[in-house]
């Protein structure tokens, strides 16, 4: 990876969400949802983005997506800062960087059909039209595990994990090359779960796609991943290869979510690490480590400085004072 030229970085991105109160609605504070993280991503790679629900992992995407501003920061993707394209190099982006929803029920529209949800972006861009649109859609149902006949059909005609092949034929029917993939198999069945995986590594190979995989779920993770990075209350916290995060975790945190995975093999079981407390809210974190209120391992100096994201191994980053006494 270290010689490829990276095809997205994020630098000191942040994204506050104000507080309104009162009667003329003043602001009062912010919502730290992504708070000054920094990431690259190479070509083919898939990089997933893990942490508990809240944690600013599916604001990053949007922003990727730019379907929010940030507060500050910047998105590179192959070598353009995203927030200040021109209107064609907007359009050639859209057309590279697709989003797969969480939910495959309400991200269809249940009039349209098939068909015409995922023909609609073709002649959006004016790509294909008429008897090459249908040719098009056809062929992209095929290669999401669907049938040409399909086209003609509606949403409420599918099962949860057709319907989500829908949504990632939609996805790729513009021949994307990134993929915000905002956790892709949450609303499906488990029995279902592993054949839409499945699907998204099969495609990843056809089509060389790469992947921003955003997920809380670590054993979904494991299958789809080559390198993973924590969030927690907005910030990165390790960033690692799959093996490195799956056989040696360093940070707390890490190690505690790992330690609630189920394992169905007894001589593998963690002990499992109970953290204490919920999460701090993100319109007020704590000072010094973020994690430091459920830290188990807190000295006086996580109360006092953040930890910054530091290399403890060849290409395993943490942020965390034990780690680099
Ligand atoms: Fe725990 Fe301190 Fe490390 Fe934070 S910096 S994770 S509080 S040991």
């Amino acid at each position: 990876m270290a010689n490829n030229k990276p095809m997205l970085s994020i630098k000191g991105l942040k994204k506050y969400f104000p507080i309104r109160a009162g009667v003329f609605s003043r602001v009062s504070g912010y919502v730290r949802a992504v708070d000054d993280i920094s990431l690259t991503i190479y070509p083919g790679e898939v990089y997933a983005l893990v942490g508990e629900s809240g944690c600013g992992k599916s604001t990053t995407g949007h922003l990727i997506m730019k379907m929010l501003k940030p507060t500050t920061g910047e998105v590179i993707f192959e070598e353009q800062e995203i927030f200040s394209l021109r209107k064609r190099e907007e359009k050639s982006l859209r057309k590279q960087v697709q989003l797969i929803f969480q939910d495959p029920y309400s991200s269809l529209n249940p009039r349209m059909t098939v068909g015409e949800s995922i023909g609609e972006a073709l002649e959006v861009h004016g790509i294909a039209k008429g008897e090459e649109r249908q040719a098009k859609v056809k062929a992209v149902l095929e290669l999401c595990g669907l049938a040409g006949y399909h086209y003609r059909r509606y949403p409420h005609e599918f099962s949860g994990g057709q319907r989500q092949r829908i949504v990632i034929a939609r996805a790729l029917v513009l021949e994307p090359r990134f993929i915000v993939a905002d956790e892709p198999v949450s609303a499906l069945d488990v029995s279902i779960q592993s054949q839409i995986i499945n699907l998204l590594k099969e495609l990843q190979s056809k089509m060389g796609l790469t992947y921003l995989f955003i997920s809380h779920d670590l054993s979904v993770v494991k299958h789809m991943a080559d390198r993973i990075a924590v969030m927690y209350l907005g910030s990165l916290v390790e960033e690692s290869t799959k093996s490195q995060f799956y056989e040696r975790p360093l940070h707390p945190y890490t190690q505690a979510l790992l330690s609630a995975v189920p394992e169905w093999d007894i001589s593998s079981r963690k002990k499992r690490i109970i953290l204490k407390g919920d999460v701090p809210s993100p319109a007020n974190p704590p000072a010094g480590c973020r994690f430091h209120t459920r830290c188990q391992y807190c000295m006086e100096i996580c109360v006092q400085e953040r930890p910054d994201l530091k290399e403890a191994a060849p290409g395993h980053l943490v942020a965390c004072h034990l780690v680099h006494r």
